[in-house]
């Protein structure tokens, strides 16, 4: 039987249907862009009929940094809000892929740009989320003109929502200009990332992928994918510097992210990468991380948590 999903959110220390989940006009967070987010995936095994929560401590954790650089409190222990975030998943009741949202915020409603000397709160909510890019198809990008922002300006460690306006410019100017997904470059002409994943290219059956000296928010899909691709299928993986003409001559490029999974980049400024069609290392991993995230790979059970009662992982 199909469950009548009710989207629910967390809001001030209850659960609440997502529809009456509001906030004040003068939240600070609403007008200067100081809160940080994470975004957790839940992806449904029909076979199962099973939600599984994809490495919730890890984005809790990551939230909890992002917070202490932007000197918030988050005022939850790391076990509360992974409690939270499950029984949000359960409560809603849904029977598809669903993304959930934390976000920690300056919650004063007060005018006045600083980071201090407000109070700091803590919301969630859910949403129905299919595929972010084509998984199949692959993804034809283009070098945005817009540049990452540097830990100088605004950490690019720190999932802070304000910075996403980068993210969003960059985003926007590519697919305005016809292309699905956009690389940014850093300050220093070095590739960084998508608006919303991390990069990889493959040379000489090796996998190499910028360092967090290059900007990069530390992906958990990255370090998802680069594990399986070492200790599974025994390939090099190198974090160094790339270079934007590397795209063009690399035998193959991918993207990894939480909203848009592993996709293939088939194109880099209307040059083909490889072939122009999604390439072998690719896909096998891929294929891996795909069945991994929805308990079809026992082995990686550790990094799920099941939503519904209680259907063992891999069986
Ligand atoms: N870079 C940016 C800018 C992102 O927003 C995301 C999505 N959180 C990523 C990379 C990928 O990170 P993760 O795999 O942890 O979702």
């Amino acid at each position: 039987m199909t469950l009548v999903a009710t989207p629910l959110a967390f809001l001030r220390g209850e659960f609440v249907p997502l529809a009456e989940a509001r906030i004040n006009v003068m939240t600070h967070a609403f007008n200067y862009g100081t809160a940080v987010f994470e975004g957790v995936r839940g992806n449904w095994n029909d076979d199962e009929r099973q939600l599984y929560l994809f490495r919730v401590r890890e984005h809790v954790e990551r939230l909890r940094q992002s917070a202490k650089i932007m000197r918030m409190e988050l005022h939850y222990s790391d076990d509360e809000v992974v409690s939270f975030i499950e029984q949000l998943a359960e409560q809603s009741g849904y029977e598809e892929d669903v993304y959930i949202r934390p976000i920690v915020y300056k919650s004063s409603e007060v005018i006045g740009v600083r980071l201090h000397d407000l109070e700091d709160d803590f919301l969630l909510y859910i949403a129905p989320f299919g595929a972010y890019l084509d998984p199949d198809a692959g993804a034809r990008c283009v070098t945005s003109s817009w540049r990452r922002v540097d830990d100088t300006s605004i950490p690019a460690r720190a999932k802070v929502n304000g910075l996403y306006v980068n993210n969003a410019m960059a985003k926007t100017e590519a697919q305005l200009s016809g292309f699905d997904e956009a690389i940014l470059l850093n300050p220093d002409g070095h590739v960084s990332e998508g608006s919303g994943e991390n990069i990889v290219i493959i040379r000489n059956g090796k996998l190499i992928t910028p360092g967090p000296q290059d900007n990069i928010l530390e992906g958990i899909t990255l370090d998802t994918v680069l594990q399986m691709a070492q200790e599974d299928l025994g390939l090099e993986v190198q974090v160094r510097t790339i270079d934007r003409t590397e795209l063009y001559i690399a035998s193959e490029v991918f993207m990894t992210g939480t909203a848009a999974h592993v996709t293939p980049v088939t194109e880099v400024d209307r040059v083909a990468v490889g072939d122009g069609q999604p390439g072998p290392i690719t896909k096998q991993l891929q294929s891996r991380y795909f069945n991994a995230i929805t308990g079809r790979m026992p082995q990686y059970a550790d990094w799920l948590t099941p939503v519904y009662a209680k259907a063992p992982v891999g069986a």
